[in-house]
């Protein structure tokens, strides 16, 4: 990062990475500003941090006079969204807007490989960083899955690879980023409202592979026009993964097998994620972690010992004969539909949470297939309206979670799936998914 020193150069926005990329810059010896809309409250040990580090701090506001200064780069936080006055005014001075995953790949050492795409980010991730484990090499895991990008980047050797997850709002402030092996693995309507339009968005997704050249892989969802698209038209070598086709420049499915190449890898049945979603994950994270050596033994046992993701239509174990899944992070109905199809068991479905004015007339189809709903929270209404059209037989509406889980133990029997997977977010009665998702293994655990 010998390009910062004595560079003047802006932080905005004082979340995790907009730390770890300040104190990043200013070990760099960057002279380093941060800046951030909130006021400071006394004691905040990011605060403190910063003031004992001798970093220029301003807060309360983004005041329009900082963009007077001389500033090599600016550091946005990806949450702040770039119709921000304060940005647009930045952009239109022509100032450098960087994203926190950029100066890291800039300062990695290791091999850098990035994962990102609308759904399954987090899953696949894990999934490679568990293959390399089993090969007994050390692959950290870092970005939106929760280690900043920033603090896990400098911590890499050469030998090592960093595995991260990257999301479109970070992307979208890349322009050097360039990883080893990226991995694109779907595009659905996602995230609109910030990136203005779905043409944004997908030209977002495109800037993993944009500075890519045949010395580096693009794997990507072979099943998806648009990211087939995006990924044929980058300078990388191309690795396709398809669980409907045979792609063997890349990993598929063939006669009960995962393959890569032309290679058997192991039998699909041996894998423990269930749902077809989860074939794709697993068929990237093979085609990922064969582009860097990874051997057959460590992709079985990776995959065959890999339970999910908290609160990502996570095994939560059986309970009363019930087979327990803790599905939190299905804020969307898309991942709650995904979830239904993982199973051929019965399922008894909790949902509900916060009302952001949809109907849920895109789940009537896959409510087709369930043996109950339990509907909670604001949308239960709307949600028994939906179940009531695709013909439930046991529609039933409680306001508070702890309750639904007593009544889907009620309408359930022994081998039932007990699947929570609420396809509303989590902020009409919890903080957040996570904490939803452990309050109902609280209420789960009391009927063990
Ligand atoms: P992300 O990190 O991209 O948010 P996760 O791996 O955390 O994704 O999975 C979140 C939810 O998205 C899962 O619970 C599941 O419902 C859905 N999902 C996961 N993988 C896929 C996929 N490949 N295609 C569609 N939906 C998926």
């Amino acid at each position: 990062l010998e390009e910062y020193k004595g560079k003047k150069v802006l932080v905005v926005g004082l979340a995790k990475s907009g730390l770890a990329a300040a104190k990043l810059l200013h070990r760099s010896g960057a002279e380093v500003t941060v800046n951030d809309g909130t006021e400071a409250e006394e004691g905040d040990a990011k605060i403190q941090e910063l003031e004992n580090l001798g970093i220029r701090l301003i807060t309360g506001s983004h005041p329009v006079s900082l963009l007077e200064e001389p500033f090599s780069v600016i550091v946005k936080n990806p949450g702040i969204p770039y119709h921000h006055p304060f940005i647009k005014k930045a952009l239109e001075k022509q100032f450098n807007i960087i994203t926190e995953i950029e100066l890291a790949a800039e300062l990695c050492e290791g091999t850098m490989m990035a994962i990102t795409g609308s759904n399954g980010k987090t899953t696949t991730t894990s999934l490679i960083q568990a293959i390399f484990k089993n090969d007994h090499r050390e692959a950290a895991v870092a970005g939106n899955i929760g280690n900043v990008a920033c603090e896990v980047a400098p911590q890499i050797k050469k030998d090592q690879i960093m595995v991260t997850e990257v999301s479109s709002f970070q992307l979208k402030g890349t322009r050097q980023f360039r990883p080893k092996v990226g991995v694109l693995l779907n595009l659905f309507d996602a995230h609109l409202d910030y990136h203005g339009s779905r043409n944004d968005y997908e030209h977002s997704k495109a800037k993993l592979f944009q500075n890519m050249t045949a010395e580096d892989t693009a794997v990507y969802n072979y099943d998806q026009k648009e990211v087939k698209r995006i990924a044929e038209n980058s300078g990388a070598a191309l690795v396709p993964f398809s669980t409907e086709s045979v792609c063997e420049n890349g990993a598929y499915i063939k006669g009960g097998m995962f393959y890569y190449k032309t290679e058997p890898v192991m039998a699909v049945e041996r894998a423990s994620l269930p749902g077809a979603h989860n074939k794709e994950n697993m068929l990237a994270a093979i085609a990922a972690a064969k582009v860097l050596g990874a051997s057959n033994k460590a992709i079985d046992l990776a995959l065959s010992d890999f339970h999910g993701i908290e609160h990502r239509l996570q095994f939560s174990g059986i309970v009363n004969g019930r087979k327990i899944y803790n599905d939190s992070k299905a804020t969307n109905m898309l991942s709650t539909q995904k979830a239904i199809e993982a199973f051929e068991e019965p399922v008894v479905l909790l949902a509900g949470g916060l009302d952001r004015g949809n109907t849920f007339d895109d789940l009537i189809e896959s409510f087709r297939k369930i043996k109950a709903i339990v509907a909670y929270g604001e949308t239960r209404d709307k949600l028994a309206a939906s179940a009531q059209e695709a013909g439930v037989n046991e529609i039933h509406r409680t306001e508070f979670l702890a309750d639904a889980v007593d009544k889907s133990f009620q309408l359930s029997e022994s081998g039932d799936v007990l699947l929570l997977s609420p396809a509303c977010a989590s902020w009409d009665q919890f903080r957040t998914f996570e904490e939803r998702g452990r309050t109902f293994m609280e209420y789960v655990e009391k009927y063990k």
